[in-house]
Parts: structure tokens; sequence; C-alpha cells
């Protein structure tokens, strides 16, 4: 395929992250094969350009002035089941996963329904929720390294810790990943209760990146901030949630700096009131 003719220019990252911040992405191509996505890694290596993949960008912090390089949209997105075995494509919603497995009764998942990503960008991180991660269930990952090759690695390859993984030091693009599942007659139960439990806590529909930092151990981040007396205070239209003190919300055209201030303050804050140091857990992609 023709990857020049699929390419998209100043595509506004902002209607791309659930934060809706972000200027303009230089180039912009949308994939929703593997196949396609080989040619976008030779397209890559050819020009020798800057790149980025994005899944649903819910836990990016994109600047104003956009991305100067190309944007790979990742919109792969089968599914397959071999008995307990899940195969998807990386761009498969994480938390329609997480709802799928259970209402078919697999257990494993259920913490994914809610989480607004894909299954590439829950890889990357080590996604989780109510005490269980991504790579808890998870069996094998694909992906295409920089020099353009696909290849299969089992879990035990790979290394996975707190909202992170081996992913996080390559330049590798996942295109899917397998899930081994158990039969559970309880897993949709526990699949609604999460997502009550979420709606109770989290400021859900509201446009934010999800937690802002890494829980550091003494304390949750949240609670910290809480705490701290942090709750409910803004620089422009960046706004600590006042539901849940480690997310920040774009209240209307919040811009990036603004959201860049307010967790420099929070931190500065946090410091000065507990001394902890609060570490920034979403990606925030600057402009140089
Ligand atoms: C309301 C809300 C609630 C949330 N709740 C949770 C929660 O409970 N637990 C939790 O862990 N997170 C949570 N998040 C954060 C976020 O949803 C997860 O981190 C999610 O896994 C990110 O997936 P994504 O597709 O949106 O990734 P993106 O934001 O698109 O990307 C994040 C990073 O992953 C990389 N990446 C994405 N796809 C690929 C790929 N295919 N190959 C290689 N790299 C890739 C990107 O380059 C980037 O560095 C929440 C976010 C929101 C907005």
């Amino acid at each position: 395929m023709l990857i020049e003719s699929q390419i998209q220019r100043n595509k506004y990252l902002k209607d791309l992250t659930t934060f809706k911040v972000g200027g303009p992405a230089q180039e912009l191509v949308l994939v929703d094969t593997i196949e396609m996505m080989l040619d976008v890694m030779q397209y890559i290596r050819k020009k020798k350009i800057l790149y980025m993949v994005l899944g649903k960008g819910s836990n990016c912090l994109f600047d104003d002035k956009g991305f100067p390089g190309l944007i790979v949209l990742n919109k792969i997105n089968f599914f397959q089941e071999k008995g307990s075995v899940f195969e998807v494509g990386a761009g498969f919603s994480y938390s329609h996963l997480g709802v799928k497995t259970a209402r078919k009764g697999w257990s494993g998942l259920e913490f994914a329904s809610g989480i607004p990503g894909t299954v590439g960008g829950a890889v990357y991180m080590n996604a989780g929720a109510n005490g269980m991660e991504t790579k808890d269930s998870l069996s094998h990952v694909s992906y295409i390294d920089e020099e353009g090759k696909l290849i299969k690695k089992a879990k035990k390859d790979l290394t996975f810790s707190y909202r992170s993984s081996s992913f996080h030091q390559m330049q590798a693009i996942i295109v899917s990943a397998e899930f081994a599942l158990t039969a559970s007659k309880d897993a949709r139960a526990r699949q609604i209760e999460i997502v009550k439990y979420r709606a109770k806590t989290q400021p859900f529909g509201e446009n934010s990146a999800g937690c802002i930092f890494r829980n550091p151990k003494i304390e949750s981040a949240g609670a910290l901030i809480e705490k701290c007396g942090l709750k409910g205070i803004s620089v422009g239209n960046a706004k600590i949630s006042l539901k849940h003190g480690n997310f920040i919300i774009n209240e209307g055209d919040a811009k990036s700096c603004e959201i860049a201030e307010l967790i420099s303050k929070i931190q500065a804050e946090v410091k000065m009131q507990t001394g902890c140091d609060l570490e920034v857990e979403i990606k925030r992609v600057p402009n140089e």
C-alpha cells in the first residue's frame, strides 16, 4: 500500500485525546491492519521521521503547538476467541474487551471495563485497577520493532511493573495481544460492580487523562492531594477534580501550559506539606 497517499496533515490532537488538549500533528496515519502497520514502519524508516503511536489518547497530554512528526493512530481492531485464549488487535477498546469477556463468563479482565484506552495502550502502560494489572492475564504480545520486523513474544520474555513495561525502552508498535482467561460464573457481576465503583469515585464523562500521578508507596496520590487541601483548585480551565484528587479536568478550552502549571503546583504543595515527590504518570508530549 502507498502510505504517502494515506497521510493526513494538521489533524488536531485535541480531537484524538480524552483530555481534549493538543495542537496539530504534522502528519497522521490511521492504521487498521497489521500489514498496513508493517508498511507504515517501512515509511518511517525510509523517511527517518519522528513518530508516536496513539491509541485512544487517554493517557497523553500533548502540547498546544502539536506534534512535529507522524502520529500513527492504531485502529487494528480484530477479536478472536480460541477457547480460553483471546487474541485481539492492539486498537481494540480495552474497556469493551473487559465487558465482552466478562459477559461470556471469562475472568481476568473485569478491571479493564471503564479504562478508556486501547489494548496496545494498556499493554504499554501495564494498565491496572482493583488490584489487578494487564500483565496478570496477558500471555503473548505481537509488535513491530524499529527494524520493521514482526515479533511475537511470550509474557515471560517481557518485563512489566507498576504502570510500565519493556515497551517504554523500545520504539516498538504493539499490534496485538493474547490473554489467557479463566471461566467464572461471577465474572459479569464483578465487572458490573467495578464499573459502578468507578462511576462513584472517578469523574467519568469529563475531559481528563485519568490519574496524573503514580501512587507513591506511602499513600495514594489522590489521598495525598486531598489531604493537602488541593481538590478544586484550578489554573485557567484546568481544575483538580472535586471527586478524585488525582484527576485534572479540562473544564473548557484548557491550554497544555495551564495543565502543566497545575501539575507543578500540586507537586510543589504536596512536597512542602508531606515531603513526598509525586511522579507524573501520564505521557507528556512536548513540541521540541
Ligand atoms: C477516565 C479515565 C480513567 C482511567 N482509568 C485508568 C485505570 O483505572 N487504570 C489505568 O491503568 N489507567 C487508567 N486510565 C489511563 C489510560 O486509560 C490507560 O493508561 C490506557 O491504557 C491508555 O491507553 P490508550 O490507548 O489511550 O493509550 P494512549 O494514551 O494513546 O498512549 C499512551 C502511551 O502508550 C503508547 N501506546 C499506545 N498504543 C501503543 C501501541 N499500540 N504500541 C506501542 N505503544 C503504544 C503511546 O505511544 C503512549 O506512550 C484512565 C484514563 C481516563 C481518561
